[in-house]
């Protein structure tokens, strides 16, 4: 155990350990997280034909021509939660007398509603008042219901985007009014599109509102374009000015390539017509991106339905039979990638699971690094500890979280003890200090990609138990040494001697140069 000066500054470092995500712990009455990483949650939602777990995959389910049952995609996939669209359930059924979608359906399980608004997306208008729309659904009683929003649209104009916002917003008021169902809960979508200003002004506004989730509309078209860092943007202004406590639905996002990002970012539902629309175009979804099953020679996955056949028969099959293969293998690929984020969140590795995903594609790597400017607010939901070791897995690492959080430590709240000397180490090894008086040596440790770490702070998680490979990157290097200059322009003054135990084959001339501030009472042990 170290002295009193020492702890002293263990405690200064440790001060207002509170974070935001702290809050989220005792979220909404329907909404309870359960487990956190990055912004990413897993949550249990209570509706009143069960508990879903997120985040989760509701498969769209066309009620005019359903292709799986979702019976069947519960017992398959594990599928929880179903989504179909209320107007063209109402277009089709009609609503005299009205049947409940959960017959219409032949599901006992979780079901939501969409209203339309995609529709409108689509097709310009639809042929339903918001009014209608929502009494409808009340009547057909789904477990989570949405009103009838107006989609911005990517090619929106500003004037345009700002006029989505305030009819929808103006929507979600009234309809909070004509709400009878207290069975159902609601779904406030969120608008503005590109404007991110608009965006933050409908989730501020809609979030006043008495809603038990939301939506964030209008990222399809992003998608599909790769626009992913423009989505990233999206979200977070969405996220930035949404209640804590809600659950948060992406529509239509779901494909397995950007799961993780999103729900790094704090999304806990996605909807996904992509499983069918996908098969009927011969795509053939991979967690990696998505492949066309002509320019198929094998079929690259694990799953029952490629374990069960070949590619050259999956190509012979009648169309039907091929696009339901097809669409099982879509659902398997993504309900498969949606238990490995569940999982990487328990274990505390949301980051590395992320990290990896987004080498698939240019676009998401770019993605993630507009994720990662949003350093500062990421880190207020990011858990202190976790489960799991830090592994350095690239130079994003350099940008995560706990990185961030130790440097603003540092610089914000720690205050260096009085020691006269300061030995400066690198992290592995610890003969060279035998030649040092201990007691009034103050030891600074070089940790890429932390920068560096004062021994009293040694044991606060992950400064010592992360992983980081033992040649330093560019990366590695620029994050030491940035680290330890800023320390020695603050602290250099209150020692006597500095000494350096310098490895040169790892950090060559980089550390002296970084000592600059100290030179004049500067020793160099080489080692
Ligand atoms: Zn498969």
């Amino acid at each position: 155990m170290f002295g009193p000066g020492r702890l002293f500054s263990l405690l200064n470092y440790l001060n207002k350990t509170f974070s935001y995500g702290t809050l989220l712990r005792y979220g909404g009455h329907i909404f309870k997280i359960m487990k956190r990483d990055g912004m990413g949650r897993i949550g249990k939602i209570t509706t009143a034909h069960g508990d879903i777990t997120t985040p989760t995959l509701m498969p769209v389910i066309d009620p005019t021509d359903i292709i799986l049952k979702p019976k069947d995609m519960r017992r398959e996939f594990g599928s929880e939660l179903v989504i179909t669209n209320a107007y063209l359930t109402m277009l089709h059924f009609g609503n005299d007398p009205v049947t409940k979608i959960h017959k219409i359906l032949d599901y006992d399980g979780p079901i939501m509603t969409d209203s339309g608004g995609y529709q409108i997306l689509r097709y310009g208008s639809v042929n339903v008042t918001p009014e209608d729309i929502i009494r409808y659904q009340d009547s057909i009683a789904p477990d989570i219901a949405t009103i009838l929003d107006i989609p911005t649209g990517v090619g929106a104009t500003r004037e345009y985007a700002a006029e989505t916002v305030r009819v929808t917003l103006e929507r979600a008021k009234q309809a909070v009014k004509i709400r009878s169902n207290p069975e159902v809960m609601w779904c406030g979508p969120i608008q503005g599109g590109l404007f991110t200003d608009l965006v933050e002004e409908s989730a501020r506004e809609t979030g006043k509102l008495d809603y038990h989730l939301h939506a964030i509309g209008s990222p399809v078209e992003l998608l599909n374009g790769y626009r992913y860092a423009e989505i990233v943007d999206l979200i977070m202004a969405a996220k930035k000015n949404l209640p804590l406590d809600r659950p948060v639905h992406l529509f239509g996002a779901g494909h397995p390539t950007m799961l993780s990002l999103s729900v790094a970012m704090g999304c806990d539902l996605f909807d996904s017509a992509a499983y069918i629309l996908f098969a009927r175009d011969n795509r053939y979804m991979t967690s990696e991106g998505t492949l066309h099953l002509e320019d198929l020679s094998y079929l690259p996955c694990e799953c029952p339905v490629c374990t069960n056949t070949t590619v050259e028969k999956l190509k012979r099959e009648p169309e039907v039979e091929k696009v339901k293969l097809l669409a099982r293998h879509n659902l398997h690929v993504t309900f498969g990638e949606l238990r490995r984020i569940r999982q990487a969140i328990v274990e505390g590795r949301l980051w590395e699971h992320v990290q990896l995903k987004c080498r698939a594609h240019p676009s998401l790597l770019e993605a993630l690094s507009r994720f990662l400017s949003y350093g500062k607010f990421i880190e207020r939901f990011d858990p202190v500890t976790k489960k799991s070791a830090f592994y350095y897995s690239g130079e994003e690492s350099a940008r995560r979280p706990e990185v961030l959080r130790h440097q603003l430590r540092l610089k914000e709240r720690y205050k260096a003890p009085p020691l006269s000397t300061l030995a400066i180490i690198p992290e592995f090894g610890g003969k060279q200090l035998k030649s040092v008086d201990l007691e009034r040596t103050h030891i600074l440790k070089l940790v890429p990609p932390f920068g560096v770490v004062p021994e009293e702070l040694d044991e606060v998680y992950p400064l010592a138990q992360n992983q980081t490979p033992k040649e330093p990157d560019a990366e590695q290097v620029r994050s030491v040494t940035e680290a330890l200059e800023n320390y020695l322009r603050s602290y250099g003054n209150s020692y006597e001697r500095v000494i350096l135990f310098n490895d040169h084959r790892r950090w060559g001339k980089q550390l002296e140069k970084a000592c600059e501030s100290v030179k004049e009472k500067l020793e160099i042990v080489q080692l």
